[in-house]
């Protein structure tokens, strides 16, 4: 006999936006379960720099639009829940950085300043005075300036862990979704889904089926033949770079053009290495580069701007990896969160790991514009399904192989 399963909603990936999305949909009394494929967190999740944007970086690239200013809200959002106090209970996810910073290598003065004031976020940036340099600035060869911004900085892979804390009843591993899997009524509406693992199979049925698969919501919309949503992936070529030293930084570089030059953020491996980790234009400019042509831009890049520095003895390690994000004109990068609901399925991209809140509180709204009334909960069948694993920090992969 087929087995079956039932959820008022069912929830497919595991990152972010699922597992926020998850978290908020159990509050509303529904009955909620979440498939992932990986591992949790183990798509783009894991590999971002964990920083809770507040909108700067876009004022950078001279977009403040209204979505940049809803983004500005943020960083005070995370913090209610990093206290514990806010939508969802964070207060055991560690904060890297209470502060992001930016430096400007060479000193900017007025210019800097002038357009701070133009970009109406001049409250949220503040100079700083020598001392309060972070510790790798405070050197006599650093000419530069440094400023600080309303942005903080989380331990995703700890953030990913406790989102799932509380949902281990509800999380279960799954095989890829192929095509013939999804199962439609004569209006569009998915009725079913049939997930495969280890051999066995189950089709689940649902009210709502949510997919924030990340790249893998390609496949879904593939099957929808829906023109209106399509994905886009940009690329980043992402270095981390094991240090000989323990300088924590968390700073965005400001170079000539709108984009940070450099995007640093610092993680700690198990075995008590620091892990410099680079983004920004360095991962962007790297995306038509090997490994080893990227490693020697980054190791040129840093001993530019850091040059009391001695890198000879640092390790260093790339890998590539596509933001998945909704389609826009010229590949452009989108906004802000996106959701697209077609009969009964929602497609959704946070976009940012920082809009993650914003993403499900969206959906909650849409839910809660045409009322779900709490059908049936049975996931008997699914009881002997595994969990999937927590992915392991990709510092941790590269740095600490012998590691469990
Ligand atoms: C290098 C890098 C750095 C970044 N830094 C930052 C940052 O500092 N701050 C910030 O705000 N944002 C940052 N971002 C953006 C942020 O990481 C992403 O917007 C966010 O993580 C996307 O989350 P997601 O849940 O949509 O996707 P993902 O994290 O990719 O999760 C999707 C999940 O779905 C699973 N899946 C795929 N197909 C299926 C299927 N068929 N069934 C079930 N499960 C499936 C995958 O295994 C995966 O676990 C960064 C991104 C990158 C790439």
């Amino acid at each position: 006999m087929k087995k079956v399963a039932a959820a008022d909603i069912v929830i497919f990936g595991g990152g972010i936006a699922g597992l926020w999305l998850l978290n908020r949909l159990r509050q509303t009394g529904l009955s909620v379960i979440l498939f992932e494929s990986g591992s949790l967190g183990g798509g783009q999740t894991h590999k971002a720099q964990g920083i809770i944007h507040g909108g700067m970086k876009y004022a950078l690239q001279g977009v403040l639009t209204a979505d940049s200013q809803a983004m500005s809200e943020m960083p005070e959002r995370w913090r209610q829940c990093l206290l514990g106090k806010g939508e969802i209970d964070l207060s055991a996810v560690p904060i890297l950085s209470s502060q992001h910073y930016l430096w400007a290598p060479t000193k900017f003065g007025s210019k800097l300043a002038g357009f701070f004031a133009g970009a109406a976020l001049t409250s949220k940036v503040e100079a700083l005075p020598t001392e309060k340099y972070p510790t790798v600035f405070q050197h006599p060869a650093f000419k530069g300036e440094v400023y600080s911004l309303d942005e903080i900085v989380i331990d995703v892979p700890i953030l990913v862990r406790e989102l799932v804390k509380a949902n281990q009843d509800a999380v279960f591993k799954i095989e890829p979704l192929c095509d013939e899997e999804l199962k439609f009524d004569d209006h569009g509406r998915l009725v079913s889904a049939t997930v495969y693992m280890a051999g066995k199979s189950i089709e689940v049925t649902a009210q709502q089926f949510i997919f924030t698969a990340g790249a893998g919501n390609e496949v879904i919309i593939k099957k929808l033949k829906h023109d209106e949503v399509a994905m886009q992936r940009r690329p980043l070529h992402m270095v981390m770079v094991k240090t000989p030293f323990n300088y924590p930084l968390y700073a965005h570089c400001l170079g000539l053009g709108a984009r940070p030059r450099v995007t640093i953020t610092t993680h700690h491996t198990q075995d008590g290495s620091t892990i410099w980790y680079l983004g920004g234009q360095l991962a962007e400019d790297g995306i038509d580069k090997n490994s080893t042509a990227q490693i020697h831009a980054a190791r040129q890049e840093l001993q530019a701007l850091f040059p009391w520095l001695n890198f000879e003895e640092a390790e260093f390690a790339s890998f590539m990896i596509d933001r998945a994000e909704p389609k826009q004109k010229g590949g452009m990068k989108p906004e802000t969160s996106f959701t697209k609901v077609i009969e009964n399925i929602t497609i959704a991209w946070p976009t940012k790991l920082a809009l993650a809140p914003k993403l499900a509180e969206e959906i909650l709204q849409q839910i809660q514009a045409a009322p779900i009334t709490p059908h049936l909960f049975d996931v008997r069948e699914l009881r002997s399904w595994p969990m999937p694993p927590l992915a392991r920090p990709v510092w941790e992969d590269v740095f600490c192989k012998s590691v469990a």
